[in-house]
């Protein structure tokens, strides 16, 4: 059965619309395996952002997950597994596109997302294949903080 990492990004906390994302989220009939608080070290988020090495954004996107640009304490971040049927791919929809100005604006990120000056603040991240699900899951919850179904 599919499993996605799915990561409620600083300025969703800040927002406090975790509850509402959640409420989406739960509505697309995946099962919730695993969910906890991080405190976000800049390793962990510079191994979450691997294959963005080279991107000239990296660093911006590294200070907007540590919280840098949110009123947000201690680095929080929601993390959380979903799985079930295409879980990738559904979780995908709802969020929307990157570019929260593009993303359909029934979506996560359209209806959410916003730019501060020329960051991108996007509220989410989901997996976008299996591998990536597998290596994100692996970074950031240990094997026994998720269920097997
Ligand atoms: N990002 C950004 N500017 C860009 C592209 C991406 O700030 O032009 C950030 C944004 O937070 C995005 C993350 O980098 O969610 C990862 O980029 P990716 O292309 O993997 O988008 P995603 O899978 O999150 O939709
Ligand atoms: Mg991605």
């Amino acid at each position: 059965m599919e499993r996605t990492l799915v990561l409620i990004k600083p300025d969703a906390i800040e927002k406090r619309i975790s509850g509402l994302i959640l409420d989406r989220l739960d509505h697309l009939g995946l099962q919730m395996t695993g969910a906890k608080v991080v405190s976000l070290t800049e390793e962990l988020a510079r191994a979450h952002y691997k294959n963005l090495e080279g991107k000239p954004f990296l660093d911006e996107v590294i200070q907007y997950m540590m919280g840098e640009f949110n009123n947000v304490p201690n680095h929080k971040i929601y993390a959380f597994v979903f799985q079930g049927e295409n879980a990738i791919a559904k979780i995908r929809q709802e969020i929307g596109s990157t570019n929260p100005e593009k993303a359909a604006p029934w979506t996560i990120r359209g209806s959410f997302g916003r730019f501060i000056g020329d960051v991108m603040q996007n509220c989410v991240h989901a997996s976008g294949s299996p591998e990536d699900a597998e290596k994100e899951i692996a970074l950031w919850f240990k094997p026994e903080e998720v269920l097997d179904r």
